[in-house]
């Protein structure tokens, strides 16, 4: 009836048809028309929400200064929206905040002394549980981080394994097993030739610490970190097999073949 009334089917001007709604509409919704038109449209009256609540670690004071180079990850916590934050993030919050005295009495590595880092150096957990790492050598790098894997020292106290580095029969440390032993030198030479094509200089550091991701170079610094998590795992079970087996496997070898099906897996 509206459409018959307004005759919509034969052109009219944009005022006429606006002229021929108001003449129809009754007074108060006439009123309200004109108001949309002179003012806009009326928003809806703002009910106020709760108010933003902030949670955060206190800042620390002169007598309690922060201890970057340990467990504790509270002095990297940013306060955050209590409402909008991320449920990991308040785990974490709670968790380093209860714990707080016992995590900042763990150094975040073993290798402090040997591998002193460098300015803004430090391990990279990011680095270590990169998503192209394969499970098990994630597994060995943070336990070799940490010290945690098994060098039979203890072992050879109580029973009559020889506590001497089953390749070159110096005396073996974490150190040696891991970065100064002479069969790891041609894989470390290896190494030096591929992170140049990244424009990296292979360090023990890299190795041990991994890369941290840089912005615009993310999905290089993932290849890379698989780079260097694929030697440790060489490394590790090289070594395992010379002493369950007591045979000898080129770990230079091995990193190459499992670079080679990791690649391969992933991107085929
Ligand atoms: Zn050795």
């Amino acid at each position: 009836m509206l459409a018959e009334r307004m005759e919509l089917s034969r052109p009219r001007t944009p005022q006429h048809v606006l002229q021929e709604v108001r003449d129809i509409l009754p007074p108060a919704a006439r009123v309200y028309l004109d108001r949309v038109l002179h003012e806009g449209m009326p928003c809806p009256p703002s009910t106020p929400g709760p108010p933003d609540l902030f949670i955060g670690p206190l800042p620390r004071g002169p007598n309690h200064p922060s201890r970057p180079f340990t467990v504790s990850r509270l002095h990297e916590l940013q306060p955050v929206c209590f409402q909008t934050a991320p449920r990991k993030h308040l785990y974490m919050l709670v968790l380093h905040t209860l714990h707080v005295l016992t995590l900042a009495s763990h150094p975040n590595t073993k290798w402090r002394d040997l591998l002193p880092p460098l300015e803004g150096e430090g391990p990279r957990r990011a680095g270590l549980y990169s998503t192209m790492v394969p499970r098990p050598a994630r597994d060995i790098s943070w336990r070799l981080l940490h010290a945690a894997v098994s060098m039979g020292v203890y072992l050879a106290r109580f029973t009559p394994i020889p506590d001497t580095c089953p390749f070159c029969g110096m005396r073996k440390t974490l150190a040696h097993i891991y970065l100064e032993c002479a069969r790891l030198q041609s894989l470390f030479q290896l190494l030096t030739n591929i992170l140049l094509c990244f424009w990296l200089h292979f360090l023990p550091h890299l190795l041990i610490y991994s890369l941290p991701f840089r912005g615009p170079t993310k999905s290089w610094d993932l290849l890379v970190n698989l780079l260097l998590a694929l030697p440790k795992m060489a490394i590790y079970k090289t070594r395992v097999r010379r002493l369950d087996e007591g045979v000898s496997f080129d770990c230079g070898a091995y990193f190459r073949s499992s670079v080679h099906s990791r690649i391969w897996a992933e991107f085929l």
